[in-house]
């Protein structure tokens, strides 16, 4: 058994003064106060400090690579190079993300990535762990696809839908969709009957359509504001949905670029503290020098902080830690504030577990200072 403490700790919902978080192997047995519980004999404490916090590890629910490499790659070696690279930055889980592809690159990089989740070896500091499929496209609008390749945009079935699911062997926790396409609704249905979280994003949708979208199951939106029909007073679309319907979670990009700092404000305020999940839709750009890179099977080019593509976003190279320093500053929030969107909100979109620091949860956490800087990471009760 190994015990650690710190100033405090956030489960991320309740603050523990003085906190006694006791490991067992690779899970928390029991998070207690050091004033209410006594340190177990011939345990271990490991002190972190008086500015230090320990907090849930971070859960990136959309992200498509890092260090050099993308999700969709066929190379063994790219995988653990981007849960690597996520781990540096506080992440200890998160849904590998594809982009719209040719379907038998998408088939592919599927199977191999339900191999990579089924197979992930937990015993040791390796890195973040996949834990589920985002997956984003082909059932995309064309007229806010962003990067995603018109050619390999398809319309959406239950068959396809089926052939992408067999190929992640029931791996897919989120699927990203335009409701306003045509047998959407159908797929939508499926797709959430198999608790896969469908999220409405890459849509032209209008607000019925969004609202249709709702009705038949879906409950997320894909990187709000960013690649949607605008907010219009008098034409609200699915921006109106997505801000007033409660039951419907929202992506927030917060680096700055994908949006102002006061429309991550206004998000916040619009959907409370439990309605966003921070992702950083983070590409093999990320933690690397400008130059060219690949996402899905295209290439992109990073260059002063931004990705592009032929003039347009192509996700990011934000982080995580600096995602959740920016919603602090961005939307006035306090660490524990920001911390729910990075941890147990992403979390129970995936419902996967992960995202909470309880006993029998594995002990994947953070130190952290007050600014939000990472200081620790712990993986599965390791430090790395
Ligand atoms: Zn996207």
């Amino acid at each position: 058994m190994l015990a650690f403490t710190a100033k405090s700790l956030y489960t991320p919902l309740d603050h523990i003064e003085r906190p006694l978080l006791l490991v067992d192997g690779r899970n928390i047995v029991e998070i207690a106060s050091r004033s209410s519980k006594a340190l177990p004999p011939n345990t271990p404490l490991t002190d972190y400090g008086d500015d230090a916090v320990l907090v849930p590890g971070f859960f990136d629910i959309h992200i498509h690579g890092g260090g050099g490499h993308d999700v969709m790659e066929s190379d063994a070696s790219a995988l653990p190079i981007i849960q690597k690279t996520l781990a540096r930055h506080g992440v200890t889980c998160y849904l590998p993300t594809t982009v719209t592809a040719p379907m038998e690159d998408t088939l592919a990089a599927l199977d191999r990535l339900a191999t990579a989740i089924e197979k992930f070896e937990g015993n040791g500091p390796v890195g973040a762990q996949p834990l589920g499929i985002h997956l984003e496209g082909p059932f995309l609008s064309h007229v806010r696809r962003g990067v995603h390749p018109p050619s390999n945009l398809l319309s959406p079935t239950v068959k396809i839908f089926n052939q992408l699911w067999e190929a992640s062997r029931g791996h897919i926790r989120i699927m990203t969709i335009a409701p306003e396409l045509d047998g959407a609704p159908e797929v939508i249905a499926e797709a959430a009957k198999r608790g896969v979280c469908v999220s409405m994003g890459h849509s032209d949708a209008n607000l019925a359509e969004a609202s249709a979208g709702f009705t038949a199951g879906a409950r997320h939106v894909a990187h709000v504001f960013n690649a949607m029909r605008p907010l219009d007073h008098r034409d609200p679309g699915i921006l109106g949905e997505a801000l007033t319907n409660p039951q419907l979670t929202a992506e927030v990009i917060a680096d700055g670029i994908h949006l102002d700092p006061v429309i991550v404000q206004l998000v916040f305020q619009a959907k409370g503290l439990d309605g966003v999940a921070l992702i950083t839709d983070a590409t093999a750009g990320t933690d690397m020098p400008d130059g060219r890179y690949r996402l899905g099977t295209f290439e992109f080019e990073v260059k002063d902080g931004k990705c592009l593509s032929d003039g347009k976003l192509a996700g990011s190279i934000l982080t995580m830690d600096r995602a959740v320093r920016n919603a602090m500053r961005f939307a006035g929030l306090d660490l524990q504030q920001a911390l729910r969107a990075a941890t147990l909100n992403p979390a129970k979109v995936a419902g996967v577990g992960g995202g909470v620091l309880k006993a029998g949860a594995q002990a994947d956490f953070l130190v952290v200072n007050r600014a939000g800087e990472i200081q620790k990471t712990i993986l599965r009760g390791v430090e790395i």
